[in-house]
């Protein structure tokens, strides 16, 4: 057989963040005294109300297939989340629970994405939005913004790409990378070119409780009109620390939207794990003190990790407004030593000072690197304190 892998498999990039988390994990299992700035999970313990809940299931002996898209228990409590935090009302037949927000967003791509279909991305992005749209068959059509306007896209920009092939513009804020959150006065006149050019919005709002600086979160289905063009992603990887667990969803009120997805979920994984629902349910349901303290620790070491980025000469940065990346610009170290992108610049890192760390290219830029700051503050003293030396160490090359 000279050909064994289907052309979009074979197209297919390994996921970058994951990579870096896992070569990461790796040197630390074999003694690598590595600081790592890679992983985008929370390095808090999963809340022990949480984990007690996922024990008490088991020992109730809920260990069998449940609904498709996800218990009603589950389901009522992400009604309940989104009805109280941002008075979005939706029903449990709006809901579709999937093994991650990461399977919520394949389900969508692969509901909503035929051939040659354009999917707007605006960049930089999540390293995995681009990838699905491509294996759903579709073109991500990317999006430059500048980061003199801390990455905010311009209206325009996006108005002029959009075609007749068009289909929808997949939305994250805070962003992973960047960390930034978006006007209200950009998502109010959003709304308006979606719904002159009759699109539809993927929101993926993993970091919306993480948000820093007292900032309120506003969910793009709040926005007026928009509530029935949004397909909302969110899950309990982040606010819950509960990366492990897998439980993501969506809610949308075409119900087209939600049979596609269930109907695609049924084809393939059925039912996410038993156990990790009756533990989100719990997430959801329980009291949200956690979710707090979590967030204030984050905003702490955001604080932190802005003042030591600040302090090497020849880096910069956007300051983050929420989820807990950093996204550095290195131009200035780019021809210094062989380096000629994000990727020898990560590797230089790794290798020669052993601090890991996703290079941009991934994300749409090659001019800089993300660092995660979900790690604890003198490991982000040590790893700065690293990074420091190693731009010198460039500075005199
Ligand atoms: N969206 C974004 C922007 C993310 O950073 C992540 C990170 N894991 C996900 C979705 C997926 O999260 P999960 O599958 O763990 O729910
Ligand atoms: N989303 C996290 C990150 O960007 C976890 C890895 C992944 O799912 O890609 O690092």
């Amino acid at each position: 057989m000279n050909r064994i892998l289907s052309k979009r498999a074979a197209e297919l990039k390994p996921s970058a963040t994951l990579a870096i988390s896992a070569k990461e994990k790796e040197l630390k299992s074999q003694g690598v005294d590595v600081i790592g700035f890679g992983a985008g999970e929370p390095d808090f313990p999963t809340p022990s109300r949480i984990r007690e809940a996922a024990k008490r299931s088991l020992d109730k002996g809920e260990t069998f297939y449940t609904p498709v898209g996800g218990t009603l228990e589950l389901r009522k409590a992400i009604v309940h989340r989104f009805a109280e935090d941002y008075g979005l009302m939706y029903k449990v037949e709006n809901i579709v629970v999937s093994c991650g927000a990461k399977h919520s967003l394949y389900n969508i791509f692969q509901a909503v994405v035929d051939p040659g279909d354009e999917i707007i991305c605006l960049a930089p992005y999540w390293v995995s939005y681009p990838e699905m749209v491509a294996l759903a068959g579709g073109r991500p059509v990317t999006i430059e913004t500048s980061e003199s306007r801390g990455f905010e896209p311009e209206i325009e920009s996006i108005s002029d790409r959009i075609s007749p092939a068009t289909k929808a513009i997949i939305l994250n804020y805070p962003s992973n990378p960047t960390g930034v959150m978006y006007s209200r006065k950009f998502l109010e006149k959003l709304a308006d070119l979606i719904e002159r050019k009759d699109l539809l919005v993927i929101s993926d709002e993993i970091y919306d409780k993480l948000l820093f600086d007292d900032g309120r979160y506003t969910p793009f289905a709040t926005i007026p009109g928009m509530k029935s063009r949004t397909v909302t992603v969110n899950g309990v990887s982040k606010t819950y620390a509960m990366t492990g667990f897998r439980i993501g969803y969506l809610a949308a009120d075409s119900m087209e939207i939600v049979k596609a997805t269930t109907n695609i979920q049924s084809q393939s994984t059925s039912n996410p794990s038993s156990t990790a629902q009756a533990a989100a349910a719990e997430a959801l349901i329980g009291p949200q003190t956690e979710v707090i303290e979590m967030r204030n620790i984050f905003e702490r070491r955001r604080d932190l990790m802005v003042e030591l980025v600040n302090q090497v000469p020849g880096l910069s940065l956007v300051t983050p407004q929420g989820a807990f990346y950093v996204f550095v610009n290195i131009s200035y170290f780019l021809g210094s030593k062989g380096i000629t992108g994000s990727s020898d610049f990560a590797a230089y890192l790794l290798e020669n000072h052993y601090v890991a760390c996703v290079p941009g290219g991934p994300f749409g830029s090659d001019e800089h690197i993300r660092l995660s700051f979900a790690t604890k503050e003198d490991v982000i003293i040590e790893g700065m304190k690293r990074i420091k030396t190693a731009c010198e160490e460039l500075n005199n090359a």
